[in-house]
């Protein structure tokens, strides 16, 4: 089983994502962990990555693709993985096919999560007071939201169109349970 989540920030790909890796009992590579993890090496490149982070922008295709190159070559991957936050441009996209190309793999689910703009703010609003993440902030939340028009919503109607019966869009306004079991049913 490979899945990708899209969606917005704060539309609950983490939440779901980290659900459903437990459930099917493989990984949950969540990049915006990975990376926040790296912060805190405290290193020279974690600074530069912490600046392109706090402000809301992407960090750069040849940091992410290594990344994920990495996680998917380990053996804990081998059986299948969740990816969350990853592919987010057309360059990470055909990176990801390519590595899955040379290992004769192919994407079991796509979803996608929709939350609109006003309920975006107010959900991140609420878990900038409990995560405290530089990146909740209001005025830089309204920098990623742009960011994902952008760069990562095209890529939906790209895979939308490569795997119509795979790709499944979900609101992402209703309850976490209620979403839990919508996708519970089209992994079975
Ligand atoms: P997230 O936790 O997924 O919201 O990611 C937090 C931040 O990490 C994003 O705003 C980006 O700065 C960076 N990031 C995470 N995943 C990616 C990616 N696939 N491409 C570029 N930057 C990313």
């Amino acid at each position: 089983m490979i899945m990708i989540f899209f969606g917005p920030p704060g539309a609950g790909k983490g939440t779901q994502a980290a659900i459903i890796s437990k459930k099917l009992n493989i990984p949950h590579l969540s990049t915006g962990i990975i990376l926040r993890n790296k912060l805190e090496e405290n290193d020279s490149l974690s600074k530069k990555l912490k600046y392109t982070m706090d402000s809301g922008n992407l960090v750069s295709d040849d940091i992410l693709n290594t990344i994920i190159k990495n996680n998917l070559s380990k053996q804990e991957c081998s059986k299948g993985f969740v990816l969350d936050g990853y592919p987010r441009t057309m360059n990470q996209a055909v990176f990801l096919n390519t590595i899955l190309t040379k290992r004769k793999l192919i994407l079991s689910k796509i979803i996608e999560l929709s939350l609109d703009e006003k309920t975006i703010i107010k959900r991140i609003g609420s878990r900038l007071n409990i995560e405290k993440r530089q990146d909740d902030k209001k005025e830089i939340i309204k920098t990623r939201f742009e960011k994902y028009l952008k760069e990562t919503k095209p890529l939906t109607n790209y895979y939308q169109k490569l795997f119509p019966l795979d790709y499944h869009v979900f609101k992402g306004n209703q309850e976490i349970k209620k979403i839990q079991q919508d996708i519970y049913k089209i992994v079975q």
